[in-house]
């Protein structure tokens, strides 16, 4: 039995993890004490993870469709010459706007992404659709607009707050916070700090809380309003901080002085008496700060309750210090910047633009469908499912069955991989290296390289190798580079490595198209001198450099050896030798100020679009007499997690995915507990069971997500959520679907 470190991949968190394998099966999962954020701390979903290892989905060989409908395996040569054929077909006959690329990535298998988004240049495409546009655009975008980048992100200094805002995240299920249920025990049991929770649901964190605002669904903007309004009409804003680090305030002010508080916290349903109590507390507080997740981004308002949270924490000073809201760096980005104004870079159909340069799937469908010469006819799909997890499935499934190509890149049949046209297996993510991008620590900030502990299955791939291929196929790359090659070869290691950038730098001046090739010029060359089976992290050499180089004297707290030539290489080393993860910066709260990429690093406060949409608060009507409930979907649960589970034998408990309704509504429908309803929106209807729970408001239902999977081509078990999910049903604006609010009308179902 062999011990190994690694991470756990269900969460944005990436616990380290002791495992011990036995015979290509996980036989004992534990947390990593050596870890240098989780410390051993995990969750109980960590332990079920032989489920997404091993089960009857996984794919062992490339699949091709045949025309009865039907798959038949086909050689990794074949398959690929055949799909580089077609590709260069569709690039050559449509241009780049053709293609679309979906997915490349999830909660811990970012690495693949640096190799697989090469496909999208060798396209000449920008079109990648992801489900951070579906979730985190909003905050992007207005990220964008005070920080002066797109790459800007903020992150909660909770383990240090005094008083701390959750609004819209259930961190006790959710994670997304630093060893969250530790985190939350602590502040709960400090008297001298505050936890508030504004949730529409009693949830597992709220019962925790201090406070716990219960306010009515997608009402967040309401609500955040009034506490900025109470905190400058009675002066408890920073003024120092306002008038040092922020331009715009105020523009700011003249709004806020004009809400009607306490008509905000009547829309909220909140008292003003506990709205009054918490501005003050938060605005007074020597530390505070604000944890926001899903439940503002796919409320209503998304872009707008982005731009509110941000709001809470600079008008009260709390940024750029301790136990506050902070910009960190990052070693992969995840996102880019792109200016919505850049000509050329819209849909043809939806006339979107990027945001982070990611485009929205809520438009993909009708992107496809397009009648226009210029619509979308291939498409890649890398480790998403997308016709069970974006909006939409009938309209996913639709669109998919129109295009000329089809390709799927996973390590399990899934609902999406059964409508391509060919089925690429990729290796499961403990059979490659793999790592998160989920470094978005502060001040001290986090690498985690994960090593493969099983060979691959069958015949699956690592994505480096299949994008790699794939590309010597197309004609795009050259399968050898001997001059590379032999200087990545040379000893002593750091003066070959230094040599081998330079050259590569030398290549890239003379052939700059290769330079968007890199990941796999750096893991066909340099990758051939690291250890066995970790040639694909070759890429990291250039991120450690690059890292360093903008960072010095932050790395060179934590990593001693080496000199400002030399230093990236030492964090290189260091990272490939731990399998625990390693520090790889240590910052001061002062270099906050450096990260802003506004022309006079200070916060722009003023962004007239949001203004104009909280002008149009005041007047807005949600009531809905047609679909009277509002389902909140994709509730996090004790045994749900993303789509990469299928089997349902990993739930402890919730098989069915019940949906919570409130006693008093289910009498009013004589609804019992365990009973089966239809719950039908203006698109569909889905059969759920009900579980009666005073936990959710009246004329609020709620719905997890993770569920609806056909394991092993079967029955779909659970909310198939999405079934019922408009892709209209979204912010005009970044088309970001609003899933925490949809009306939906609920009947009970009578067997015939
Ligand atoms: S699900 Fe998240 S919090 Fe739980 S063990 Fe995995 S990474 Fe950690």
């Amino acid at each position: 039995m062999a011990s190994e470190k690694t991470a756990c991949i269900l969460c944005s968190r990436n616990c380290g993890l002791t495992v011990e394998l036995d015979n290509g099966k996980f036989v004992k999962i534990q947390g990593d004490d050596q870890h240098p954020i989780t410390k051993g701390y995990i969750c109980q979903k960590a332990a079920r993870l032989e489920y997404y290892q091993n089960h009857d989905d996984r794919l062992g060989q490339p699949l091709k469709r045949q025309a009865d409908g039907s798959f038949a395996p086909i050689s990794w040569d074949l398959a690929l010459q055949e799909i580089a054929e077609k590709l260069n077909h569709v690039k050559q006959s449509y241009t780049g706007n053709a293609f679309a690329f979906v997915g490349g990535g999830g909660q811990g298998n970012h690495w693949g992404g640096m190799y697989s988004r090469q496909l999208l240049s060798a396209m000449n495409s920008r079109f990648i659709y992801t489900a951070l546009a579906q979730e985190k655009t909003g905050d992007i975008w207005v990220n964008g607009r005070l920080f002066g980048n797109q790459t800007c992100h903020t992150t909660e200094d909770i383990e240090h707050a005094d008083y701390v805002l959750f609004i819209g995240t259930n961190p006790f299920q959710a994670h997304g916070i630093v060893n969250s249920r530790d985190t939350l025990k602590a502040l709960q049991k400090d008297p001298n700090r505050t936890m508030v929770v504004i949730d529409p649901r009693v949830s597992e964190t709220a019962k925790m809380a201090d406070i716990h605002l219960q306010l009515k669904p997608s009402t967040d903007a309401y609500l955040m309003l009034a506490m900025l309004a109470i905190i400058v009409r009675e002066g408890r804003h920073d003024k120092g901080f306002l008038t040092i680090h922020c331009t715009g305030f105020d523009s700011i002010e003249k709004e806020l002085l004009e809400i009607d508080i306490e008509d905000y916290a009547q829309r909220a349903d909140v008292p003003l008496e506990l709205v009054q109590k918490v501005a003050r507390g938060f605005a007074t507080a020597k530390n505070a700060c604000v944890r926001v997740d899903l439940g503002t981004q796919h409320s209503l308002h998304t872009t707008l309750n982005a731009y509110l949270e941000k709001l809470l924490y600079l008008v009260t000073g709390n940024f750029a210090k301790k136990g506050g809201n902070n910009l960190h760096t990052s070693m992969i980005p995840l996102v880019s910047h792109t200016d919505e104004r850049k000509k050329g870079i819209r849909t043809a159909k939806h006339k979107m633009f990027p945001i982070g340069g990611l485009y929205p799937p809520n438009i993909l469908p009708d992107e496809i469908n397009h009648s226009g010469e210029d619509r979308i006819r291939a498409v890649w799909v890398d480790s998403a499912n997308p016709v069970l997890t974006y909006a939409d499935s009938k309209a996913y499934t639709t669109a998919f069955q129109q295009l000329d190509l089809l390709v799927v890149v996973d390590v399990a049949m899934t609902e999406t991989a059964r409508l391509a046209h060919y089925i690429l297996p990729a290796a499961s993510q403990y059979e490659k290296v793999e790592a998160s991008g989920f470094n978005l620590e502060f001040p001290e900030n986090l690498f985690h390289l994960r090593h493969p502990l099983f060979p691959p299955f069958k015949e699956a791939l690592p994505e480096p190798e299949i994008y790699t291929r794939l590309l010597e196929k197309m004609g795009i790359l050259p399968t050898t580079f001997p001059v590379l090659t032999k200087i990545a070869a040379l000893e002593p290691k750091i003066t070959a490595r230094l040599g081998y950038m330079a050259a590569l730098k030398i290549l890239f001046s003379r052939k700059p198209n290769l330079q968007k090739y890199g990941s796999s010029i750096l893991y066909r060359t340099l990758g051939t001198t690291l250890p066995k089976n970790m040639e694909a992290a070759a890429p990291l050499l250039g991120l450690t450099l690059s890292y360093t180089h903008k960072y010095y004297e932050a790395v060179k707290k934590v990593v001693y050896k080496g000199n400002k030539r030399t230093l990236g290489n030492e964090l290189f080393n260091a990272i490939l030798a731990n399998k625990s993860g390693v520090i790889i910066s240590k910052h001061k709260f002062e270099d906050i100020w450096t990260f802003l990429k506004t022309p006079d690093k200070r916060i722009h406060l003023e962004i007239p679009e949001m203004i104009s949409e909280l002008r149009q608060l005041a007047t807005e009507d949600l009531t809905n007499p047609d679909f009277p409930f509002i389902l909140m979907a994709g509730e996090r649960r004790s045994y749900n997690a993303n789509q990469i589970y299928r089997d349902v034998a990993w739930r402890k408990t919730d098989p069915k995915g019940v949906m919570r309704m409130h006693p008093e509504d289910a009498q009013e429908l004589d609804i019992a507990n365990g009973d089966e309803v239809i719950c039908q929106s203006n698109i569909g209807r889905i059969t759920v069971f009900v579980e009666i729970d005073k936990s959710v408001r009246r004329k609020m239902v709620s719905l997890p997500n993770g569920y609806g999977s056909r394991f092993r081509n079967g029955e779909a078990i659970g909310p198939q959520l999405n079934m019922i999910t408009p892709s209209s049903h979204c912010e005009t604006f970044t088309k970001t679907p609003f899933h925490k609010y949809l009306p939906v009308k609920i009947t009970k179902l009578i067997e015939t």
